[in-house]
């Protein structure tokens, strides 16, 4: 699975380990401002004992600037239906699975998982339903195999993930632990980035229904 230790991809982590018995947790050095995520990753993924690998595509970061990579480019504050916010890195999880992919056909491996979402999703092309079933398509014509990409949380919104962390009993670890602020800031964020307000919003939105019933 692909694991990048962010309130999303550590959901699915715990997703995946209730339904597959041996779990490889694949991390990436993307030329990330904030690379101690993988730090945070590498932790969640050891208490959670499964095994950890860090890959190298540092390349991607010279490929294409974004306000992700690169310190020089001030970041999207808000995110503009119909326009890619300037924290997109280009092909980024087309790399990642395609990469992911190869290294699960070497272990024998044919089912993959991503955190990706396109309920919530911050104008992501590559975290669409439609990319992820075309990429599986072609994942299994390039490498003649029939591999099964997972999307746990395709079509749920941040509400609904927080309500799944908790039906898995990680809700205070997805809450104190993981990262998912552009500003590197782990647990509630900076609270100013759309990383962070997506995150708020869809906590609020979960405990306020959680106290209703
Ligand atoms: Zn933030």
């Amino acid at each position: 699975m692909l694991f990048s230790g962010g309130q999303d991809s550590t959901t699915s982590l715990f997703w995946t380990l209730r339904k597959f018995k041996k779990v490889y947790a694949l991390s990436f050095l993307y030329g990330q401002k904030h690379a101690h995520e993988v730090d945070l990753a590498r932790q969640i993924a050891e208490e959670a004992d499964v095994e950890f690998q860090l890959m190298d595509t540092s390349f991607i970061a010279s490929l294409a600037g974004n306000s992700l990579t690169d310190s020089s480019v001030v970041m999207d504050k808000e995110v503009i239906p119909g326009n890619l916010p300037n924290t997109f890195i280009p092909g980024r999880n087309l790399f990642f699975l395609s990469i992911a992919t190869v290294f699960a056909r070497e272990r024998g491996v044919s089912d993959l998982v991503t955190g990706v979402s396109q309920t919530d999703y911050s104008g992501y092309p590559d975290c669409r339903d439609s990319f992820i079933k075309s990429l599986n398509v072609t994942l299994n014509l390039a490498m003649e195999e029939q591999f099964v990409i997972y999307t746990p949380l395709m079509w749920l919104d941040k509400t609904e993930t927080w309500a799944l962390a908790d039906e898995l009993g990680i809700f205070n670890l997805i809450r104190s632990r993981t990262m998912t602020c552009y500003n590197g800031l782990p647990a509630d964020g900076c609270g100013e980035c759309p990383a962070c307000k997506l995150r708020q919003r869809g906590l609020e939105n979960y405990l306020a229904l959680k106290n209703k019933k």
